[in-house]
């Protein structure tokens, strides 16, 4: 008998242990974002970060395409096909940069807008690999996001042209609860 209790005993624990849930993850839990001192949703104060800094901030990856002007594979960035309702923010300092009302559907390979936060972007010349491109950076850490140019839809003609590496993606539903 006192075995047949220990051994019920030992199986409500494990169901106890079975029904607690994992804590839901938050795009603050982002290991990307977690652990950089610079990032910040609210600040748009202009950052002057030095990349040996970001080096060891930030995941290779993203360091790679945010601070080294890389590009993702066409394709196979997270965001390319993907139309949540939110807010897409820089992945290396929280800056707002697009809105997802502006996000539409693009066959280049890498997620695309009309439409970017004026407050959020930055442009630079890129003369690089033989072509003539605008550049667009993250005003306020300067990050590449990916290029603009103009063969985009209406209302604007404007295709922001953006590595899904660089951005965040917030959802509204996450918005509201904050
Ligand atoms: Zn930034």
């Amino acid at each position: 008998m006192k075995i047949i209790l220990s051994i019920l005993f030992c199986m409500s624990l494990q169901m106890c242990s079975q029904v607690k849930q994992p804590e839901k993850s938050t795009s603050m839990d982002n290991p990307t974002t977690k652990n950089n001192p610079y990032y910040s949703r609210n600040d748009r104060t202009k950052l002057n970060v030095p990349n040996s800094e970001w080096k060891k901030i930030l995941p290779a990856e993203v360091y790679a395409i945010a601070r080294e002007a890389d590009t993702e594979r066409p394709g196979t960035g997270k965001y390319n096909v993907y139309d949540e309702l939110g807010e897409y923010y820089c992945i290396v300092c929280g800056n707002h940069l697009f809105r997802s009302d502006a996000k539409f559907s693009s066959t280049c390979g890498w997620p695309s807008f009309f439409e970017a936060d004026k407050e959020g972007t930055a442009y630079n010349r890129d003369s690089t690999f033989g072509m003539e491109r605008t550049e667009v950076v993250c005003k306020r850490c300067d990050s590449h996001l990916g290029h603009v140019f103009n063969d985009g839809p209406p209302p604007t003609g404007t295709r922001y042209c953006m590595n899904s590496v660089s951005l965040e993606f917030v959802g509204d539903s996450e918005i509201a609860k904050k």
